[in-house]
């Protein structure tokens, strides 16, 4: 007899400090697909989906899809929304009939109106159905804010291990061979979580560069050859989140006789990321450094990458914020491209005037307009799109992603994509598949803090990160937090990592 495993992923990064609420037509921009279909739509890619499909081949499983939801980052999610899917992924194990396994593919720092704890909540839920004994592991996305509940109910939490994101995949592939290893009865994972008394940590989980999340996650390489060490995780935490376990952590998940070990490395981790917390690798600089580097290209080749990461929708980011495309305006910037803005009445409009109408446009600038007045001028409508285009990766390989109606607005020198569905822009095909050459530009600004390194590093002679003021700001004096476990360094005085913390 096959064994029998429920596959689902339910995702979101949840920036509680976003107006702007979660709702299913959210998820549906992004992706809601039920049961069977998941197969034809991740087959093949390097999400952590298709790592779940093909093991399930590999191991010869007798797969139950539930569903995959994912949405871009942004504010709670609704009652309705949570409820909705939570209960597709729990119904379906209530009628699956008999499950051997569950393998999830989470974030770990979803958000809702009714649950602090989206992920821990649904674990919870899951282990109500399929009782104590099935193994259920989850991959998690490096900056979940992670909890005891969740590793309680879990018996292993496999984070990503790169920033940007390429190893979904990768992940699923681990957390699957080890439901296979606990099926074959040669193992009985059990995992734990320890989180210091950190708001923030670990550099953010960047990756990109030597530093101590590289040197964190050689560490936890290394315990993971350990007998009796199954995985060994760190979550860098997701700042922008006013709950009790923002923050990061570190989850083991071990053989029952090496919880003291476990709890060992968990400790050894964290007195490492407590003893390096001032390391941080991300420069911020203003807008007018950005400005200064599209001026001075001297004979290096390729375009200037200025990263609007304050605006970025992988974290919440509204993705309509307006102080960089104005100051390339202001400053009279020729020869670039911008993605992306977000304001589908634009994009209406454009669609309704046709390709090479002139249009008068008040461009973006509408969610909080304090981040940034409406860009107003005259704009060339260059083309219009249904915004879907299949990624190149490095991230998200292969998986579609969706802009939504979307046109391309010439505003003097400078081609805006103006899209329909906020979206981070990871993947050069934000503007080849808008017919913009992205090698042909001397600027290109994208909306994103990090993901996009790993597709636009290879190609660009500079990046320039720049705070535009907007609502993922790296200064967290700005952020007001009411739920927070407290002390916390660094708001509070702590000189303790373990200081009233959330203990494993
Ligand atoms: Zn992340």
């Amino acid at each position: 007899m096959a064994y029998r495993v429920l596959i689902a992923q339910f995702m979101h990064e949840t920036n509680t400090f976003s107006k702007l609420k979660t709702t299913l037509d959210d998820y549906r921009r992004r992706w809601l697909i039920e049961g069977e279909a998941m197969v034809p739509h991740f087959k093949g890619t390097r999400n952590e989906v298709g790592g779940y499909i093909d093991s399930a081949a590999k191991y010869g499983w007798e797969p139950v899809f539930a569903v995959a939801a994912n949405a871009t980052p942004s504010g709670m999610l609704t009652r309705e929304t949570w409820e909705t899917i939570r209960d597709k992924i729990v119904g379906a194990a209530k009628t699956a009939g008999k499950l051997d396994a569950v393998c999830l593919s989470l974030h770990g720092a979803m958000v809702t109106e009714t649950e602090d704890d989206a992920e821990g909540a649904l674990l919870e839920a899951l282990r109500g159905v399929i009782g104590p004994d099935v193994p259920m592991v989850a991959t998690l996305d490096l900056h979940a804010n992670a909890t005891v509940r969740m590793a309680k109910n879990a018996n292993a939490l496999v984070s990503f291990r790169t920033y940007p994101h390429i190893d979904g995949y990768d992940r699923a592939v681990q957390a699957a061979a080890l439901v296979q290893e606990a099926l074959e009865g040669k193992k009985t994972p059990r995992c734990l979580l320890s989180q210091p008394a950190m708001l923030e940590g670990a550099d953010h989980g960047r990756t990109t560069q030597p530093g101590l999340m590289r040197d964190l996650l050689a560490k936890a390489d290394g315990y993971e050859k350990e007998p009796g060490i199954n995985v060994v995780s760190i979550q860098a935490g997701f700042t922008w989140s006013d709950i009790p376990y923002t923050g990061p952590s570190v989850a083991v998940s071990h053989e029952p006789s090496a919880e003291a070990r476990a709890k060992d490395i968990a400790r050894a981790l964290i007195d490492e990321i407590w003893r390096r917390r001032d390391e941080t690798t991300a420069d911020y600089r203003p807008i007018a450094d950005g400005i200064a580097a599209a001026r001075t290209k001297g004979d290096k080749t390729g375009p200037l990458v200025i990263a609007d990461g304050t605006d970025n929708p992988g974290g919440g980011g509204y993705n309509d914020t307006t102080p960089v495309l104005q100051a390339l305006i202001d400053a009279r910037i020729e020869n670039a491209a911008i993605g992306t803005i977000y304001d589908p009445v634009t994009v209406q409009q454009a669609m309704k005037a046709g390709v090479g109408a002139e249009i008068e446009v008040v461009l973006g600038g509408r969610t909080d307009p304090a981040m940034g007045a409406p860009v107003k001028g005259r704009a060339i409508v260059k083309m219009l799109s249904d915004g879907i285009f299949t990624n190149d990766g490095p991230m998200n390989a292969g998986v579609e992603s969706n802009m939504g109606p979307t046109a391309v607005l010439r505003i003097g020198s400078i081609d805006v994509v103006t899209i329909s569905n906020r979206i981070q822009t990871t993947d050069l095909q934000v503007f080849k598949s808008q017919g913009i050459d992205p090698l042909a530009k001397d600027v290109l600004v994208v909306k994103s803090v990090q993901h996009f390194r790993a597709a636009y590093a290879p190609i660009a002679r500079e990046i320039v990160l720049v705070d535009s003021g907007g609502i993922c700001s790296p200064d967290i004096s700005r952020l007001k937090f009411t739920k927070l476990r407290r002390p916390i360094w660094p708001l509070d005085g702590v000189n303790d990592p373990y200081a009233g913390a959330q203990r494993a």
